[in-house]
């Protein structure tokens, strides 16, 4: 494994319970919360385990499955284990990702004890008739509830989770939810389109015709007045999906509010993932653990990394991600970056189809950067399959 001990790498941990599945996730999680005691056992060794890595992480973010369910002294253990075995630096940044229907006053002045410094929220919508059609435990009244005691807990730094494209939902219905996403001023929101992921309940039922979804042209109506509200509510849109609120030029620490963690992900920085069908990537390799919590437990005790699967990515299919990647981002993709990374000239090997996309209004290439134009985010996956 190639490690540059300059980089500030990441840790996830998955944890992978839930109190009720959501017919729409694909993300593995189970409702037996029996094996709680057994899970965090193991996630403990597991850590032990890969202790001998030596990057330096900055971040460390906590997701799932519900995190949530775990008490304020497992996150602490958790927190605490992490920053004995691994190399933490100081301004390290710490998510909690948790259900609005799952804390309570308790629990976010606990998880600030912990040492978690952004909590990011699965809000999903303020509306009961989505939320009902989304399989949510909690109501609108929770979301409100869990930002003033996340806030009251002393959280400065907030995400909200929303989703756009519910069966049922009109534009005007979705601007609701972000005005009232917006009125809790959270420090970054990320707003993703409903996908019908195969093999959830919700994508059988779509198939079996028990709901139609909203025409595409809606969700695409919708997609393009998300950008335009939330910039004029002083969000700055840095990825397709997620925006960060514009600090006031007062904040001491000029923190630009964007989740460290996640861009990570999309600027092929590494990172581990720990827990049961967590991901790590440690260019040029990604690996991943069993599903599986039962053989996740079994492994770790039966002192073996829980493994699943091992890619080594080629320098093609490397260059495949950084396109697929760098074009999630409102940067786009850094042409003088990807050049010397990989010894080629992006423009020269893409100068036909950057100029007829460039005509259709889709990309955009300026100097040194490539990007899409908000049309073209629309397209997003297909203009990446035309540049691969
Ligand atoms: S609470 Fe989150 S992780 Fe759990 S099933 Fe619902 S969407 Fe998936």
């Amino acid at each position: 494994m190639q490690q540059d001990q300059n980089q500030q790498a990441g840790i996830y941990f998955h944890i992978p319970f839930c109190v009720k599945k959501c017919p729409y996730c694909d993300f593995y999680s189970i409702t037996n919360l029996a094996l709680k005691k057994a899970f965090l056992k193991a996630l403990m060794r597991e850590m032990r385990m890969l202790c001998n890595i030596s990057f330096v992480f900055d971040t460390i973010y906590i997701g799932g499955g519900t995190p949530s369910v775990l008490t304020a002294e497992d996150i602490a253990k958790i927190i605490e284990t992490t920053r004995q075995l691994f190399k933490i630096s100081a301004d390290v940044e710490i998510t909690l990702e948790v259900n609005p229907g799952a804390v309570d006053q308790e629990r976010f002045a606990g998880y600030k004890s912990a040492g978690v410094n952004r909590i990011n929220i699965g809000a999903q919508s303020f509306q009961e008739t989505n939320l009902a059609f989304l399989g949510r435990i909690h109501s609108g009244k929770d979301i409100n509830s869990a930002v003033k005691l996340a806030r009251k807990a002393g959280f400065d730094n907030m995400g909200l989770d929303l989703i756009y494209g519910i069966p049922g939902q009109t534009r005007k219905s979705w601007l609701l939810d972000l005005q009232k996403a917006v009125d809790l001023k959270p420090e970054h929101l990320s707003c993703y389109m409903l996908t019908y992921e195969p093999g959830t309940p919700m994508h059988k039922d779509r198939q079996e015709a028990r709901f139609y979804p909203l025409h595409d042209n809606l969700v695409s109506d919708m997609f393009e007045s998300t950008i335009e509200f939330l910039n004029a509510n002083n969000y700055v849109q840095y990825e397709i999906s997620n925006f960060a609120l514009v600090n006031s030029d007062k904040r001491a620490d000029k923190r630009d509010n964007m989740s460290r963690h996640n861009r990570k992900y999309w600027l092929s920085v590494p990172y581990i993932g720990l827990g049961p069908s967590a991901h790590s990537f440690v260019e040029p390799v990604r690996y991943w653990n069993t599903r599986s919590v039962i053989k996740y437990i079994k492994d770790v005790n039966g002192g073996r990394l829980p493994l699943e699967g091992k890619e080594v990515l080629s320098r093609e299919q490397h260059m495949i991600e950084a396109i697929s990647l760098g074009l999630r981002m409102t940067d786009g993709i850094k042409t003088d970056v990807f050049d010397k990374k990989f010894d080629v000239s992006f423009n020269k090997i893409f100068a036909e189809t950057i100029a007829s996309l460039e005509k259709d209004g889709l990309i955009r290439a300026a100097e040194n950067r490539c990007l899409l134009t908000r049309k073209g985010m629309l397209f997003a996956d297909s203009i990446t399959s035309m540049l691969i």
